[in-house]
């Protein structure tokens, strides 16, 4: 990216920023985590965030690696519950990745070592309704606009949050397999996860500092790339009898 101070600006902004969103939605998470959970996931993540603009709050001199590092430390003291160590444990770790900046490249590893962290410590596969299943769409989609179709970083992370959404909506008819609502079992299908939720809130925030950062580029993607796959999946696609259309 650039120099250490305009990286711990962006860090600083990003911090401030999903601060901001956890403020905003903690009712909204709180509503979604009563319907499945006890009811805390939005106040968790507000107080978490809250204490992480106090805790940052004078790291002026810092190495960007280092304010993520006492993001993921305070989460975990703070935030408490699973999302807590899962998302702070992630942070504190996936932290030492940053070691050399912000680059595509750094930051393709920083978001592999935190689904990797929050996998390790949660054991949730995809499909467990949980903030796996908004996080791995999400890295893989991030790793794939870097590495293979060499986009900017932030066009990369609007694909990334675009994912990260469909992964949300995925989360509402499948069953819990893990984490509290699993406790309702089949009575958890049809309810949105309030992690995966958070997930996706702390990537629109970083997608959004990393446009008013780096500017929004060409981001023709954000308007072409679809919310679902669709080709097969639209009826349109057929003929009426169920022939494809060839052309
Ligand atoms: P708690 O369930 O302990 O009250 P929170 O309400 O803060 O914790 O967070 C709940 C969220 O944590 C769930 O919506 C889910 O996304 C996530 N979660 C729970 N267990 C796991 C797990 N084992 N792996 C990954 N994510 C999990
Ligand atoms: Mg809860």
């Amino acid at each position: 990216m650039a120099d250490t101070a305009t990286e711990r600006e962006a860090v600083f902004s990003a911090i401030e920023r999903v601060a901001e969103r956890m403020a905003d939605e903690k009712d909204y998470l709180t509503d979604l985590d009563s319907a499945i959970g006890d009811a805390d996931h939005g106040a968790n993540m507000n107080r978490g965030f809250q204490a992480v603009l106090e805790k940052t709050d004078g790291m002026d001199d810092a190495e960007p690696a280092d304010i993520v590092k006492t993001v993921g430390v305070t989460l975990i003291s703070e935030v408490g519950g699973a999302a807590g160590p899962l998302y702070g444990g992630s942070f504190m770790s996936a932290s030492a990745e940053l070691a050399d900046g912000l680059t595509p490249e750094t930051t393709v590893a920083f978001a592999e070592a935190f689904l990797e962290k929050v996998q390790d410590r949660g054991d949730a596969p995809v499909g467990a309704k949980t903030m796996v299943d908004a996080l791995t769409p999400a890295v893989h989609t991030y790793k794939k606009s870097i590495e293979q179709d060499d986009l900017e970083p932030v066009e990369a992370l609007t694909k990334a949050v675009d994912a990260a959404e469909r992964g949300v909506n995925f989360t509402t008819p499948i069953r819990a397999l893990k984490g509290r609502a699993s406790y309702l079992g089949w009575r958890s299908v049809g309810h949105q996860d309030p992690g995966a939720t958070s997930t996706l809130f702390m990537l629109e925030a970083i997608q959004e500092t990393a446009v008013s950062h780096l500017g929004d580029g060409d981001l023709e993607a954000d308007a072409t790339s679809p919310t679902v796959p669709d080709e097969e999946a639209t009826p349109e696609a057929a003929d009426g009898d169920g022939t494809e259309v060839s052309e």
